[in-house]
């Protein structure tokens, strides 16, 4: 069982252990090489002036690169190629010589491990911690050094580098070398961080994640490598160049798989936490189909790195089922707005389609792909079209899907308790864009759409005028709040206007109720489409709507009602009677004002302002008017 030594890495307890652990390597090294036949015969003097020398600095600059790339990376690729380092140091040199670099390597890189750690402002202990990691570290590696040195002497080995000889034996003993390296790596490693109080079950479950068939394969390639680079060294010629070579290929090609598996593995992490994060928003209760459709199209898409979304409804109150309401769909334009579709079908099996809005056409590829929607309810089945065009005529849906202007298609019914209401579909301009996971994960997309959007619905019946579909007056009210103690507190802007539409019971009286009724639909509409995202505009009363303005200077805000005011008396309304002129007349009151302490009162304040309006011969703007001592310098 791991005992914490201590809660900070550089108690004393740790600086003992590291002394001692570094020292007793040490001594061992020394006492292996003593018992070894050259016993120190060698002179590192005259060693470092030959052509040895020059290849001992070449491998030591490379195992400093490797454990550079080590640090800078997060792929294995350098600690692979570190081990490969290892194996062929033990092979190429004399054990004197193997221990001598490996041990400089490890003091090397613990120099420039403390160097980081002073960089990144991280703790790095007292001198006595420091010189102990750096004993430790170069203790480590010279025994590693040691063990794969005593391995190569079992296998008779050590002649290798003065008079190679290839047998059958070496091909036992290299993997064997290389085992006694990877197994003194990982029992030291966790040595060192069960020393700093990192248990062991922590330390087998970080390795298991890291260590995959693929990982190993590749760890093993790099040793074959090595060992290649060896012999090339030690007796160049055609044959074992060739199998360096073939070796390397081999190497890199696997290094690349394991790259995508772990990009893969990556993507499908990337992907589980937006699939959270949109079921977070999805289940919002407080939101209307249309912010529900629009965090759907937004997230949706990134999860699917897909071109469109949409989603097929059928109408509730309908029994024809061919019908299909589209309901969310915004085409290539991220600024491009949803617009509510109906769509028909007529009995030649052609679908018509009629926008809601006729302003800022724009194409509607959607609609083409009704048929494939229609396919799914049919069949109670989600179909995954890879390229429409060459898949397109198998589902008998040739004539619909010749316009589809996608090559990717994915859809899957929304089902609530077995009955179809919908179909909620993904297209890509790329061909086999989706893949059986996504078609899954579309299925739990659309599971989360339809609770969403039966809360959606509650909180529309609860909030949204039945007839405009703009805010109902209480929720403008409690939106009014939100924002009024937002503006307050940030010592910001806001206004309210106010309007009323002028002689509106002439309308009622001449044309009758419903044409009534038409002209504060299209008004609404025309207002709505007039303001921005975070404008909040709502109906307050039989004709009377009321628009909060965020952070909008009192300036700013009549400039907003003149626009309004002048769009409804030159656009007549569209009715079942022709086309009516009407006006209306405006108030607009704004923070900050002394006058207005309270929501409620800044509400009066415009009403007031409204009447003024009104009295002065209508069709006009009135701005509430302020104290003096309440208004900024600048607009005195
Ligand atoms: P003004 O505001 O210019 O003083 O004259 P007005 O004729 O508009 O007067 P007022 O605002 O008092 O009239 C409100 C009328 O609006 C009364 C009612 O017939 C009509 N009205 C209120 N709610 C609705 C509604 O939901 N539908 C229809 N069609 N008419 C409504
Ligand atoms: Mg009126
Ligand atoms: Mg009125």
């Amino acid at each position: 069982m791991p005992f914490r030594l201590s809660r900070t890495p550089f108690g004393l307890p740790y600086g003992l252990l590291l002394w001692g652990l570094g020292t007793l390597l040490w001594l061992l090294v020394l006492a292996v090489e003593l018992k070894t036949p050259g016993k120190l015969r060698w002179n590192p003097f005259s060693f470092w002036l030959q052509r040895d020398g020059l290849a001992a600095a070449g491998f030591l600059l490379l195992l400093m690169v490797c454990a550079f790339l080590r640090r800078r990376s997060k792929a294995y690729a350098p600690t692979l190629a570190e081990d490969g380092l290892m194996v062929m140091i033990i092979l190429v040199f004399p054990i004197e010589v193997t221990v001598t670099l490996l041990g400089i390597a490890g003091i090397l890189e613990s120099v420039s491990q403390q160097a980081e750690r002073v960089q990144r402002s991280l703790p790095v202990g007292g001198w006595y911690v420091v010189l102990g990691e750096l004993v430790f570290q170069g203790g480590v590696t010279a025994f590693i050094g040691v063990t794969g040195s005593t391995v190569e002497q079992a296998g008779y080995l050590h002649e290798w580098h003065t008079d190679p000889q290839y047998g059958l034996r070496e091909l036992v003993t290299i993997p064997l070398i290389y085992l006694s390296v990877f197994v003194m790596r990982v029992s030291i490693s966790f040595l060192y961080l069960w020393v700093r109080g990192i248990s062991l079950t922590v330390f087998v479950q970080e390795a298991r994640a890291r260590q995959s068939v693929v990982t190993f394969l590749a760890e093993f390639a790099t040793v074959v490598l090595s060992v290649m680079i060896a012999v090339v060294y030690t007796q160049p010629g055609f044959l074992p160049v060739f199998s360096l070579c073939a070796v390397l290929v081999a190497l890199v090609a696997l290094l690349s798989k394991q790259g995508e598996a772990a990009e893969r593995q990556q993507r499908t992490i990337a992907e589980m936490k937006i699939l959270v994060g949109v079921g977070r928003a999805l289940s919002n209760p407080a939101q209307t189909r249309r912010e529900l459709f629009k965090t759907l199209y937004e997230e949706g898409r990134a999860l699917f790195r897909a071109d469109s979304l949409a989603v097929y409804l059928f109408p509730q109150d309908s029994i024809k089922p061919q019908v299909l309401e589209w309901q969310s769909v915004a085409v290539n334009r991220p600024q491009a707005e949803r617009r509510g579709i109906e769509a028909q079908a007529q009995p030649s099996g052609q679908w018509q389609s009629r926008s809601s809005t006729s302003e800022h056409e724009i194409p509607r590829p959607e609609v083409d792909a009704l048929g494939l929607a229609e396919w799914c309810i049919q069949h109670k089945q989600a179909l995954r079209i890879s390229d429409v065009e060459r898949e397109a005529g198998s589902y008998g849906y040739r004539w619909l899907t010749e316009r589809l202007p996608y090559r990717s298609w994915m859809g899957v019914p929304l089902e609530a308790e077995k009955k179809a209401l919908g179909v909620i579909s993904v297209a890509s301009h790329q061909a086999r864009a989706f893949s059986e996971q996504d078609e899954e994960m579309l299925r739990a997309l659309g599971q989360q759409l339809v609770g969403a959007l039966e809360k959606a619905r509650l909180y529309e019946l609860a909030t949204v005028d039945g007839l405009t579909g703009l805010l109902n007056a209480r929720t403008v009210r409690a939106k009014l709040t939100e924002v009024f103690a937002k503006t307050l507190a940030a010592n910001g802007q806001m206004a309210v206007l106010m309007f009323d539409i002028d002689h509106f019971k002439k309308v009622n009286d001449t044309y009758g109720h419903e044409v009534g009724n038409e002209v504060l639909q299209h008004l609404a509409k025309m207002v709505r489409g007039k303001l921005r995202d975070a404008d909040i505009a709502g109906r307050y009363g039989g004709e009377e709507f009321i628009v909060i303005l965020p952070s909008t200077p009192v300036q700013g805000a009549r400039d907003v009602a003149e626009r309004l005011r002048r769009q409804i008396e030159t656009r007549p309304v569209p009715t079942a009677a022709g086309d009516l002129r009407i006006t209306a007349s405006f108030g607009v009151a704004a923070l900050p004002s002394s006058a207005a302490t309270t929501p409620d009162r800044l509400v009066e304040l415009a009403d007031k302002a409204l009447y003024a309006s009104k009295r002065n011969g209508r069709n006009q703007v009135t701005v509430a008017s302020q104290p003096e001592s309440s208004l900024p310098a600048e607009h005195r």
